[in-house]
């Protein structure tokens, strides 16, 4: 399934995006969950009620007519790996990790698949990072890589947005990451089960309709099974806790000259069955 978050005039509401329209949950059966998180923590009771909800679309609207939100609005954590495809690592003049790198991004960077990336004032150095973004479902402590498959609840596309300037003067990257609207994904999460191999995706990143990055999820270092086992080794991951998995080359600060976003340009990223997020950028008001 398709799961969204989206508004038409009032409250948030759950929808099962079917084609080109999009069926409310919220409407046809409010009590069987709050926001996605409490959706995902839920599914296997709720999941072939939410089928049948899709399948009957009696609430059903225009995919273009509502305003899709972040499918998670506040997820309980977002972590990011860096330096996780070879072409990025040579591009940013590193060395290939011996250790997954990981680094957090603040729940309130979370930001709609259409809705703007706020370029900072007086002048921000933002970064576009075209991302897979694996959403964790039943979660766990201690996942062993070959059960990993099963606490991934589904997949969305993600732009890990950087502001490098303040990600570079300091050795720790985590704040220069977490600049609020710098985590745009969706459009919505594709459930695991739709995916039939995470590791074989094309993935891009567009600006104002240029490529400027161009790979496929195989060319991940550290797969998204072993990114799954390896935080669950320090931490207990959550229903809706995300993961972005990684960016290939091709990011704006590798450019020569260096590329950053600026107010009225567009960014574009899309994935292989995942759909596609599209971000204008617009300086923070
Ligand atoms: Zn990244």
């Amino acid at each position: 399934m398709k799961l969204a978050t989206f508004e038409l005039g009032a409250a948030p509401e759950l929808g099962a995006v079917v084609g080109d329209r999009i069926v409310s949950i919220s409407r046809a059966a409010p009590r069987l969950a709050a926001d996605m998180i409490e959706l995902i923590s839920r599914w296997p009771q709720i999941k072939g009620e939410a089928e049948a909800i899709a399948k009957a679309a009696v609430d059903s609207f225009a995919l273009d007519a509502v305003h899709l939100l972040a499918p998670i609005r506040r997820p309980g954590k977002i972590f990011a790996i860096g330096l996780n495809y070879a072409d990025h690592i040579e591009e940013s003049k590193m060395e290939t990790p011996e250790h997954q790198v990981w680094f957090t991004k603040a729940s309130t960077s979370t930001n709609g698949p259409y809705d703007p990336i706020l370029i900072p004032k007086p002048m921000g150095f933002v970064d576009y990072e075209a991302e897979l973004v694996a959403v964790i479902g039943a979660g766990g402590k201690h996942i062993a890589k070959d059960a990993a498959k099963d606490a991934i609840f589904g997949y969305c596309v993600g732009n890990d947005a950087t502001e490098r300037r303040w990600q570079h003067r300091v050795p720790q990257w985590s704040l220069g990451k977490s600049f609020d609207s710098h985590a745009p994904f969706g459009p919505w999460i594709t459930t695991a089960d739709e995916i039939a191999d995470p590791h074989a995706l094309g993935i891009r990143a567009l600006v104002n309709g240029e490529t400027r990055q161009n790979s496929n999820t195989a060319n991940l270092v550290f797969d998204v099974f072993a990114q799954v086992e390896h935080l669950s080794q320090a931490m207990t991951l959550e229903p809706g806790d995300l993961l972005f998995t990684g960016t290939p080359g091709g990011v704006g600060a590798a450019m020569d000259p260096r590329q950053f976003l600026k107010d009225g340009d567009r960014v574009r990223v899309e994935i292989d069955g995942l759909g596609h997020i599209d971000n204008p950028c617009a300086t923070e008001a």
